[in-house]
């Protein structure tokens, strides 16, 4: 008889949440679980139960609003929703961003406790900061602009205007932040928008669009006006990408999805994948940057395309370095370590023609592990406080040339700051998403700068100051670099209109 482990109930709490009725069988299967259980006796026991209760006065599982099983139900829901919501004006789509604001101070850690449980990526109190983050600091319709011209021709006005129906894809490891935070973001902007989300994120994205339809319709608006689909797919995703009525496309994610939106002919916005780099130089306050980077490294366990991947520092400052990321909750990896961990978090991935060679690729089941569980698979016991993986390698390992998103840093001595400059640059693979340095020379930042062109560029602090978090500016978690939008707000959702009048308004 086959026999399956069950996992203990994780987050009890999340269970009992909107949205999270189907946990309720496996919570009572879980209460009565040991460790190994018979499937066939526990499948017995649990229709010898429902026989004999009256099941017909249990309330009916709620049905999730915005969300359909089909991508046609969906498109059809949100052009019907929109003939209302094109009428909007600023107050009312402010209330209804209020209302989402609201909502999402008030579930932030049920999302993030459904956000790990769904992804099995990530970490609940990170996740939960991240949501207060996007209900704090994400743009409203503050951030739309209307300029007028007067002259002796008349007056001109540009205003920043709706695209109409917005089609995004959203990634598995921000899954609810990307959709609030675009939510917001397009709503503001006067747009409706449907999501395809990540498949492996679909029950937690199903819950941000509910969470967002919930928020409109205490603030009066229409519903629908922000859907989903229960199961995404790449053929959802090709339906909402080619359907006429959606008129701007915006990919969060990696590579292939936004070479995808790019060639689709129609307008699009992709924020794609990094590679961040962080420069320690000789004049940095070294405690400081060391904290700072494990703090950046292990924020979620790695899983923000921001965060440091890779670590170049000055040869005379780097046992220093070293050591106090040690005393922050580093663990060091030996030579033989680092071979072991290599062949557990990378694969190699098949050719795709014939004649291409085999490259070693992410190993997906450890993206955004905790660092402690890593570690238990090369058979390292590491104490429990341990958050971030170091090791030294040189410039060529692998776990410097990719996105690993997990919580391993890298480090490479340097022996001088064109050294780290040049093999930042190269590292960061063209993408000019991110980029971080640990300095006081002024000199070492404007070249640093010049020389990387990404969107964000973070000096003496954690990578996460770069969206806003305990640092100045607006957040959001679609990072535009391939297209230019760069750091998204409602703006980035809109289509710029000219109303000219001739001869008049220009009132000196
Ligand atoms: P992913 O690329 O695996 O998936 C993103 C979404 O695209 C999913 O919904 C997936 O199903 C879909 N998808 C993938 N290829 C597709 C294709 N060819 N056609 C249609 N849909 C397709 O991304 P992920 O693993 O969830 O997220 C991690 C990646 O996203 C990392 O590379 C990270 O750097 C990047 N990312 C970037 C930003 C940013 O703002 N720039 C934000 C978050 C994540």
């Amino acid at each position: 008889m086959p026999c399956r482990k069950i996992r203990p109930a994780a987050h009890t709490d999340c269970r009992e949440m909107r949205g999270g009725q189907f946990y309720k069988n496996a919570e009572i299967i879980e209460k009565e679980a040991v460790d190994l259980v018979d499937e066939e006796k526990i499948s017995r026991l649990v229709r010898q139960t429902l026989a004999g209760m009256d099941l017909s006065n249990l309330p009916k599982p709620r049905h999730q609003l915005g969300v359909f099983d089909t991508m046609e139900e969906a498109l059809a829901a949100c052009n019907k929703a929109y003939t209302v919501f094109r009428h909007y004006n600023k107050e009312q789509r402010e209330n209804i961003i209020s209302e989402i604001r609201r909502l999402t101070h008030e579930e932030a850690e049920i999302m993030a406790k459904l956000a790990v449980e769904d992804t099995g990526m990530g970490n609940v109190y990170h996740k939960t900061l991240k949501h207060h983050l996007v209900a704090d600091k994400t743009l409203g319709t503050s951030d739309l602009e209307t300029r007028a011209l007067a002259g002796d021709g008349g007056l001109t006005l540009i205003e920043m205007a709706p695209f109409g129906i917005i089609g995004a894809i959203t990634p598995s490891t921000n899954p609810s932040c990307t959709i609030l935070c675009n939510s917001i973001c397009m709503l503001a902007g006067g747009n409706g928008v449907i999501f395809n989300p990540h498949p492996h994120a679909k029950r937690i994205s199903a819950y941000a669009v509910d969470l967002v339809n919930r928020a409109i319709l205490a603030a009066g608006g229409p519903e629908n006006i922000v859907c989903t689909v229960k199961n995404p797919t790449m053929e959802t995703s090709n339906k909402m990408v080619n359907d006429p009525s959606v008129r701007m496309l915006v990919a969060t994610g990696g590579p292939g999805v936004v070479k995808m939106l790019l060639s689709s002919g129609k307008k699009a916005i992709g924020a794609g994948a990094g590679n961040p780099p962080v420069v320690v130089d000789d004049t940095a306050d070294i405690p400081k940057a060391a904290k700072d980077i494990i703090d950046g490294c292990t924020f979620d366990n790695n899983l923000p395309c921001i965060a440091e991947k890779e670590c170049f520092v000055l040869r005379s400052v780097a046992d220093e370095l070293i050591h106090h990321m040690l005393k922050n909750g580093a663990y060091m990896l030996n030579d033989a370590q680092i071979k072991q961990l290599e062949d557990v978090v990378l694969v190699w991935s098949k050719p795709k023609k014939p004649g291409d060679k085999p490259k070693r690729v992410i190993n997906k089941d450890w993206v955004g592990k905790d660092a402690k569980l890593i570690l238990e698979q090369i058979g390292v016991k590491a104490k429990d406080d341990v958050r971030c993986i170091i090791c030294e390698t040189e410039f060529s390992q692998a776990f410097v040339q990719t996105e690993l998103m997990m919580p391993i840093l890298p480090i490479v001595r340097v022996d001088t700051f064109d050294e780290a400059v040049e093999m930042a640059v190269k590292a960061e693979h063209g993408n000019r998403h991110s980029a971080h340095l640990h300095s006081k020379n002024v000199d070492h930042m404007t070249q640093y700068a010049k020389a990387i062109c990404t969107t964000i560029f973070v000096k003496n602090a954690p990578s996460y100051a770069g969206i806003g978090f305990n640092s100045e500016g607006w957040t959001t978690f679609t990072i535009a670099g391939p297209t230019g939008e760069g750091i998204t707000s409602p703006r980035s959702f809109t289509r710029i209109r000219r109303c000219v009048l001739s001869d008049a308004l220009n009132i000196i």
